[in-house]
């Protein structure tokens, strides 16, 4: 796989889990663990993608916390066609942007449901995806 200055994959449909912020998501999600950073100054969540400093407050000081995993579907929108290979077999799939209870907001999937049952404001728990190389953290309803 090719990788840009920063380490990113140049393929499509892979995550960027060589950057150093993003590094220790990554790694808790292999381990299936959503976790976040919090700022040590105004203890807010940063959100996602991970980063070098607080969206909040602009302090670099932080730490990773673990999270619930629970959340609620902030907006959602059905792919009927595929936009790249890797999802030549996945359609019609969802994706949704999630707050989560602890804050943040993370772009994912949610499955375990139709696209078309996926409504805003929908309790959602996370689930994760393993792959040979990463594991995606992705959302099932709360039953
Ligand atoms: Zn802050």
């Amino acid at each position: 796989m090719s990788k840009d200055e920063r380490g990113r994959p140049t393929r499509r449909g892979e995550p960027y889990m060589d950057e150093p912020e993003a590094k220790p998501f990554w790694a808790a999600c292999r381990e299936h663990k959503l976790t976040a950073q919090r700022c040590s100054s105004c203890k807010k969540i940063f959100g996602f993608p991970p980063q070098a400093f607080c969206p909040h407050c602009l302090a670099t000081e932080y730490e990773w916390v673990a999270l619930s995993g629970k959340g609620t579907v902030y907006s959602q929108i059905a792919y009927h066609r595929s936009w790249h290979p890797t999802y030549q077999d996945k359609i019609p799939y969802n994706v949704s942007l999630v707050d989560l209870q602890e804050g943040g907001r993370l772009v994912t999937n949610i499955v375990g449901c139709a696209p078309e049952e996926v409504k805003i404001g929908m309790p959602v728990e996370v689930v994760f995806e393993d792959f040979p190389d990463y594991t995606l953290p992705k959302f099932r309803p709360v039953k």
